[in-house]
């Protein structure tokens, strides 16, 4: 059974009364929906689901992921005959989250994606590689491979590794967009250096995994670099599996927007309760026109702020600011609460500023201690030296509201603490806390 039968093409034009009314409806279905048929909130919506409409969305219960991890199935709403595929959450805490599609979710899924495809300005004439993982239970390369397919967009379907052969294809087969990871572009510019080639057709690229956006909206240094390098218009993307929606810039790279018909966002505080727009808060977000797994105030641990009005591109499609980290990272110094995101990001703004590494540690009476390391090439005593540093205390007062003490190291032994972690990737922040972390 389909939940709903028809997509609207495009939601950019619609006015804020038609989607709060369109939103109140699909919330409505939605709840009566799993309420029928999902074992695990027909339990817990059970005599409060009512008439709610969006309004009154704060008397629902949030879903924690960790209850959803003792019952992932519970969550089923139709046969196991229907279900068309299982992918999986990526995240490095905890195990992962499976979810259940339909055919009719795998068409949302490519509907989602066809329409952000769309936004960015491609089309059947598009040429598009898509440098991302398409196995592994792994949703994004499927939802983009759906998406442009239902655009009539041609695929080059080239897999997340081997950079040569990725140069090759872009070489030969001239693709105009490119979808990756930010720092693979990075790897691949690298790369095109080392073995002398030009690949110059690129004109766009769908950028995901790595947040290349700062609170401002303004390019991190990540961003900048890949604009740099390539000299393509980068658009930014956050998806959340569990949700099967992503969330993507439109041209005036001015936040995130959502579709408004397929997934309706909150941002709460610690206890709960909805933050003001501008504000920032953990992501919660309630699935619209899903059949096999719908999700009802799904907290995804990400945390966020709203933005409020329409958007530059005069749309009032609801937008989100880029992800600053992980509800868990959140850390309390002094009375302020600081995200390490936030720092980096401050941090890398800085000119003479090549990379930095956060380490948190227990202080007496639930704060946290932060070791601040910054990455800057001469004397530390030195005035250009000293001006890089003065530069980043105001850079981090006037953006994360925190001035730490600054050590300053050579790049090379910060890259060494960014490596020391043993993982493959660099991480920019080590969590030493005593307290258990919840998620
Ligand atoms: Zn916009």
């Amino acid at each position: 059974m389909k939940v709903i039968e028809n997509y609207i093409e495009d939601t950019r034009n619609l006015e804020d009364a038609t989607i709060k009314e369109m939103q109140d409806g699909l919330l409505r279905e939605t709840l009566a929906y799993v309420s029928e048929r999902s074992p695990y909130y027909r339990e817990r919506l059970r005599g409060i689901v009512g008439r709610c409409g969006v309004d009154d969305i704060g008397l629902l219960p949030v879903t924690r992921r960790d209850e959803l991890q003792e019952d992932n199935w519970g969550l089923l709403c139709v046969d196991r005959k229907n279900i068309a595929e299982v992918v999986a959450t990526t995240g490095t805490t905890g195990n992962p989250l499976f979810i259940a599609l339909t055919a009719g979710d795998m068409e949302r899924l490519a509907e989602n994606e066809r329409r952000w495809f769309s936004v960015m300005g491609l089309g059947a004439e598009s040429l598009v590689q898509i440098a991302v993982t398409m196995d592994n239970l792994f949703v994004a390369g499927m939802a983009y491979y759906k998406g442009l397919e239902a655009l009539g967009a041609g695929i080059i379907r080239s897999g997340a590794s081997n950079a040569k052969r990725q140069l090759e294809l872009i070489v030969r087969l001239k693709p105009d967009v490119i979808i990756a990871v930010p720092s693979f572009m990075l790897k691949l510019s690298r790369e095109a250096e080392k073995l002398g080639l030009k690949p110059g057709s690129l004109k766009k690229a769908l950028l995901i995994g790595e947040t290349i956006r700062g609170a401002d909206m303004v390019s991190n240094q990540l961003g900048r670099l890949v604009e740099e390098a390539w000299n393509i218009e980068c658009f930014s993307t956050y998806g959340i599996t569990e949700a099967s929606v992503a969330f993507t810039e439109c041209a005036s790279h001015a936040g995130f927007h959502s579709h408004p018909d397929l997934v309706f966002t909150e941002v709460l505080d610690d206890e709960g309760m909805a933050v003001p727009d501008g504000d920032i808060g953990e992501l919660v977000v309630t699935t619209f026109k899903v059949e096999a797994m719908p999700l009802i105030r799904y907290a995804t641990g990400d945390v966020c702020f709203k933005l409020e009005g329409p958007c530059d591109c005069g749309s009032a499609m609801p937008r989100i600011g880029p992800v600053i980290g992980r509800k868990a990272q959140k850390l309390k110094v002094k009375g302020t609460t600081v995200y390490p995101g936030a720092i980096e990001n401050a941090l890398l703004k800085v000119a003479g500023v090549v990379n930095c590494h956060i380490t948190a540690y227990s202080g007496e009476a639930g704060t946290d201690l932060v070791r601040v390391v910054v990455g800057v090439d001469g004397d530390v005593s030195s005035p250009g030296v000293q001006a890089i540093l003065q530069d980043a205390r105001s850079s981090l007062k006037a953006s994360a509201r925190f001035t730490p003490v600054l050590e300053v190291l050579t790049p090379q032994e910060v890259e060494r603490l960014l490596c020391s972690a043993g993982g493959r990737k660099n991480s920019v922040f080590k969590d030493i806390r005593e307290r258990v972390k919840s998620l």
